[in-house]
């Protein structure tokens, strides 16, 4: 017994010393997300998983820390997506995959989806729909098995009959069968309950609904209303009694509008959002969410013969270019706006394309910075943890070469990426 002691206390201490892995961090420039500001010449002090000291100008390396050089970089809080699907990604004839894909090859891909994620600076994302591997995905990151960012993860959305999300939209009718709220699809205020029940029995972090009509789902509409007043309510209470953060996909205004005065807390792609429905959005303390990338991605897709099935193309032509004219408008009204782009209807790892868009549009770097930093933090309530670079906070910590605030489109280039205190990109 007394043998069996020492040995443990031996591996007790060897694990204590790896974990307790000094690195320093040198970083030309630093973005204060939480003041909005860009500082220059910082040293960060990484001790195992989180940021121990934050010290102005660049503090001595002592003999046994790691050290990274990132002096002509600008050093970030590692970003958030909130709007991704890590287990599928846009191809020609892509429909037919549901049909020939097990979940373990689902499984598979999304693995490698999550890596690229993780490696393009997005060390949290917001998974909004799939079939309830990203939710495993999801552990089996946080359990080491595999490399990603944080994940947190809607399961598999709900929708109502027919609708975006219904899973067995555009199938022959032996193939339809009668989805219900386990699937994903609901038709009364009981369903709304039982789905949103059947999610936290699944595990998941975050309830997403489909408001409306979709771009590539296999039906006619991309923008009428598809839940009523009741079914949203009754959504939005039960997922408030388990403390699950709502999100509404939504092109069209009417069935926005509906979601927001139903208490949804996220607006996804907002397309056809009017400036009564910005009001509201205020009203509401609700956040847009735009997507401008997969709009962008969607309208040049259906450019390309045969790549979507008939009835999405028109749809994907008319969403697709709208939205980034949305952003602009709801920028100026003042509208809460969190950093999110739908990656998967596009290829993942081009998500940092996105900034550039929200620049275009009006918004200024530092603040479209901030809305995939300190806002998505604390819209996810894990700012005590992430989100910004703060002493005791976790270490995710990204770095792109030059400033960003002058060129955003570097966003696209990152070139460093530490997520708990491990490197995944090195400079
Ligand atoms: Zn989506």
């Amino acid at each position: 017994m007394k043998f069996l002691l020492k040995v443990c206390s031996v591996f007790l201490f060897f694990g204590i010393t790896t974990f307790a892995q000094t690195t320093y961090i040198h970083a030309g420039h630093f973005i204060d997300v939480e003041k909005g500001k860009l500082l220059k010449e910082h040293t960060i002090i990484v001790e195992g998983t989180s940021i121990k000291r934050i010290k102005k100008g660049y503090t001595k390396i002592p003999s046994k820390a790691n050290y990274i050089d990132l002096k002509s970089s600008t050093v970030m809080p590692g970003l958030f997506d909130m709007h991704v699907h890590l287990e599928t990604e846009t191809s020609k004839n892509g429909y037919i995959k549901r049909f020939t894909e097990n979940d373990a090859d689902v499984a598979f891909k999304a693995v490698k989806h999550a890596k690229i994620t993780l490696e393009a600076g997005f060390t949290s994302v917001r998974d909004l729909g799939g079939s309830g591997v990203n939710t495993s995905l999801r552990d089996a990151i946080n359990k080491g098995y595999v490399i990603g960012p944080h994940v947190y993860s809607a399961g598999k959305s709900i929708a109502t009959t027919g609708g975006h999300a219904d899973p067995t939209n555009g199938y022959r009718k032996e193939l339809m069968g009668n989805p219900g709220p386990k699937q994903g699809v609901i038709n009364s205020p009981e369903d709304a309950r039982k789905a949103v029940r059947q999610r936290y029995k699944n595990g998941v972090d975050v309830i997403k609904i489909t408001a409306t009509g979709g771009v590539l789902s296999l039906a006619k509409n991309g923008q009428n209303p598809q839940f009523f007043n009741d079914e949203l309510q009754a959504i939005v209470q039960t997922a408030n009694d388990y403390g699950f953060l709502t999100a509404a996909h939504a092109h069209g205004d009417n069935g926005m509008q509906r979601a927001i005065k139903a208490g949804i807390k996220t607006i996804e792609h907002g397309t056809y959002m009017s400036e009564e429905t910005m009001q509201l959005m205020k009203q509401y303390d609700a956040y847009l969410v735009l997507t401008i990338t997969a709009g962008k991605s969607v309208a040049e897709l259906a450019e390309i013969p045969n790549y979507y099935p008939e009835v999405v193309v028109p749809k994907a032509k008319a969403v697709g270019p709208q939205i980034q004219g949305t952003f602009a408008k709801a920028y100026k009204n003042g509208v809460n706006i969190a950093f999110g782009t739908d990656a998967g209807v596009f290829k993942h790892g081009d998500n940092a394309k996105e900034f550039t868009y929200m620049v275009e549009a009006g918004m200024p770097a530092l603040e479209a910075i901030q809305s995939a930093t300190i806002i998505a933090a604390k819209l996810l309530k894990v700012h005590s943890q992430l989100g910004s670079l703060t002493e005791g906070k976790q270490a995710d910590i990204i770095a792109v070469p030059g400033n960003p605030l002058k060129n955003i489109s570097l966003m696209e280039k990152v070139n460093f990426v530490m997520k708990g205190g491990k490197v995944y990109v090195k400079p």
